[in-house]
């Protein structure tokens, strides 16, 4: 046998003993491809058979471990055909339990007279017996102990993964020791080394020593993590290259059809001082749907081009691009601020066309959608960069559009649905402003959720609203993730029914993902100019449109959607000075459903509503790569682990602030942690 071969971090999984092809493919369906990521796959819960139970006071229906000798071997008892129990005695010395084994043959012969065992399980029975059906069962000997629960997948068992997460930590060797956190910095926040920290977090000792094993991941995870995002975000200590000189808020004001709120105003003076100051603005400006984002975003905006600079702003979805540049068009050409639009699917003339006057300067303030970030957009003098409804762009995008200018200043836009722990580590040190102040008039969206039989119902009410001048959303039950070919064929056949049927007469129109960018531009205006009273959709329009005239909107399957996307969705209506209502249709019984499902009827506040869906969800969902462009967390629960979140932090601050590129010796490991961290998100965020 030859063990010349030696295991790192690095090392595929196949090359672990007991693994090979077979069982390196399941693991790969864990996500766990390499010996570093299986001892960094943590347990999702522990058993702790180390505190060990008397059968007499086992308590019922709970599980627990029970240390008890086995009074004879097993018998057995054919029940029926495809059912055998084995049955048996066991006592602790003060009292007897029966044992029961269904079906498993292979650990009742392991069971033999008069040795003693640990029974995981619960106990039932009575007073006159007491019993454990199927427990889980280990000799004595070695096994109380608390023991790692692993998530699990077809024909990998928890105890596979155990044993080999047991012989991955034995062939890492000396290996473990490689520390990336230095000794120093361990020292100064109570961490334990990664070895201990690695072996106790798969195999405490005792529940003390999971504490510190778990503390000390958390803190390397946060840590690591906050140093990616504060190298991407490196360039706001540089010096500010576009200083604005002279304010034209006033005259912007003079412009809009409204007069601002005072949350308006003072964002705007935010962002202007600012662009005014010693370092690139770098702002978060928050506010929840309906609050009056782009109007901040076309103030500031302004005062940058009256200052000789150009202006980018980045949208999520073409509509909305399209409906950023019509609005803005119309409101600051008065003023002389030339606007032009860029998506991916204009014609290639027309592109080039805006690329050109781009780059010679005859376009002041560009707005479009990712294609903003492709090569060839070139602008001749960009000082300003605003991404609106931030959460839908990685942090790498952001890095990118900036790079097209010399430290742009640079503006993120976003409705409310991040909770503020989440928004501390998605924004990291951005500044922030926030819109707590709707306009003037705005009435509360009134939601109820309805089963489908009342369907007919909320067709009358909608009727009744479209004979007053008003219009309505109606939004197709939700088929797959994403917009493919099922959605389309489904959106469809959903509008043409309700055209055919309960809609006959009325002007309906349909927009979906898939459709070509003209013609949802066409149906849009269309919906915007109220020549049709019903729009009919799927998510498209969940962020972002604006028409204040509709007033009613109709969600169907109302349970298939996120509380933060119902909450974007149903932002939609109440954007003028009707009241508005918002009717979720649902058949959903269980109760989770029914309780998020409650929490939309309840409250219009998209702070509350985030914080609920961050409760109902967890972490890791809202804080997935694909939502916000940044690694998942495995460890950290961002409840919980808030204290030493901050105090990552703040360590990460000092980290770059003494050593911006990691580059010191000491410092390195950590570096090179940070590229394992970001290297398949940014990859992710640039696509
Ligand atoms: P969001 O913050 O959701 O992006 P919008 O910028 O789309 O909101 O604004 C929502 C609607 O409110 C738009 O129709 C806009 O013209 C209008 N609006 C914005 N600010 C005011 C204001 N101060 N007074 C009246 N209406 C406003
Ligand atoms: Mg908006």
């Amino acid at each position: 046998m030859s063990s010349a071969f030696s295991i790192s971090m690095d090392t595929s999984l196949r090359y672990l003993k007991g693994v090979g092809e077979r069982r390196g493919a399941q693991f790969a369906r864990l996500g766990i491809a390499t010996v570093g990521e299986l001892v960094r796959n943590i347990p999702r819960a522990y058993e702790d058979w180390s505190k060990l139970t008397p059968i007499a006071s086992a308590p019922f229906g709970e599980p627990c471990c029970v240390r008890a000798t086995a009074l004879s071997a097993p018998a057995e008892h054919r029940v029926r055909k495809g059912m055998t129990l084995y049955r048996f005695q066991v006592s602790d010395g003060a009292s007897r339990m029966r044992v029961t084994l269904f079906n498993n043959k292979y650990a009742a012969a392991k069971i033999h007279a008069g040795e003693e065992y640990l029974f995981f399980g619960t106990v039932g029975g009575d007073f006159t017996h007491r019993e454990m059906a199927s427990p889980l069962v280990e000799p004595a000997e070695g096994g109380q102990r608390i023991r790692p629960i692993y998530r699990q997948t077809e024909g990998l068992t928890t105890r596979m993964i155990e044993g080999c997460v047991a012989r991955a930590l034995e062939a890492l060797g000396t290996e473990l020791d490689a520390d990336p956190l230095p000794a120093e910095l361990r020292l100064r926040h109570s961490l334990s080394t990664r070895r201990f920290a690695l072996e106790n977090i798969h195999f405490p000792t005792s529940s003390e020593a999971l504490a510190v094993a778990r503390r000390r991941l958390v803190f390397e995870e946060l840590l690591i993590l906050q140093l990616g995002l504060l190298r991407l975000k490196g360039r706001t200590r540089s010096a500010n290259a576009a200083v604005m000189a002279a304010d034209y808020t006033e005259e912007y004001l003079g412009l809009l059809p409204f007069s601002p709120t005072g949350a308006q105003r003072r964002a705007i003076a935010d962002c202007v001082r600012d662009m005014q100051g010693q370092a690139p603005m770098s702002r978060l400006v928050q506010g929840d749907v309906g609050s009056g984002k782009t109007a901040v975003a076309a103030g500031v905006a302004y005062t940058a081009i009256k200052n000789g600079w150009q202006a980018a702003l980045m949208a999520p979805t073409e509509i909305l691009a399209e409906q950023h540049a019509r609005s803005l068009s119309s409101l600051l050409a008065p003023g002389g601020v030339r606007v032009g639009l860029l998506t991916g699917s204009q014609p290639a003339a027309e592109k080039r066309e805006i690329l050109a006057r781009l780059a010679e300067g005859g376009i002041d303030l560009l707005v479009g959608t990712h294609a903003l970030l492709s090569e060839g957009v070139n602008f001749a003098k960009l000082g300003l960069v605003v991404t609106d409804e931030q959460h839908r762009f990685g942090v790498g995008q952001r890095a990118k559009l900036a790079a097209k200018g010399v430290n742009p200043h640079m503006l993120v836009m976003s409705a409310t649905p991040i909770p503020r722990t989440l928004a501390l580590i998605i924004y990291g040190d951005l500044d922030v402003s926030v819109l707590d102040e709707l306009p003037p008039g705005r009435q509360p969206i009134e939601t109820y959720a309805v089963r489908g039989d009342k369907r007919e119902r909320a067709y009358n009410y909608i009727k009744k609203h479209i004979a007053e001048g008003r219009q309505a959303y109606v939004v197709c039950p939700l088929v797959e993730e994403g917009e493919g070919e099922g959605d389309l064929a489904s959106a469809t056949e959903y509008a043409g029914k309700l055209a055919a049927g309960p809609f006959r007469g009325y002007s309906l129109g349909l927009l979906h993902g898939r459709m070509k960018p003209a013609e949802k531009e066409r149906v849009m205006g269309a919906f915007a100019r109220n020549e049709l009273s019903i729009l009919v959709s799927t998510t498209v329009i969940e962020v972002g449109v604006d028409v204040p005239n509709a007033v009613l909107m109709v969600i169907e399957n109302a349970e298939r959607f996120g509380l933060a996307q119902l909450h974007q969705l149903r932002g939609r209506v109440g954007r003028g000075k009707y009241k508005s209502t918002c009717i979720l249709i649902s058949d959903a019984q269980n109760e989770e459903a029914i309780r998020r499902l409650k929490v939309m009827c309840s409250t219009n506040d998209g702070f509350k509503i985030a914080d609920e869906d961050l409760k109902l969800r967890g972490p890791g969902d809202f804080f997935g790569a694909r939502q916000h462009g940044l690694p998942d967390l495995k460890i950290a629960d961002l409840n919980g682990d808030m204290p030493l979140f901050l105090e990552a932090q703040e360590e990460a601050r000092s980290l770059i602030a003494a050593d911006p590129e990691l580059e010191e010796p000491a410092h390195r490991p950590m570096a090179e942690e940070v590229r394992r961290l970001f290297d398949r998100v940014t990859e992710q965020g640039l696509n």
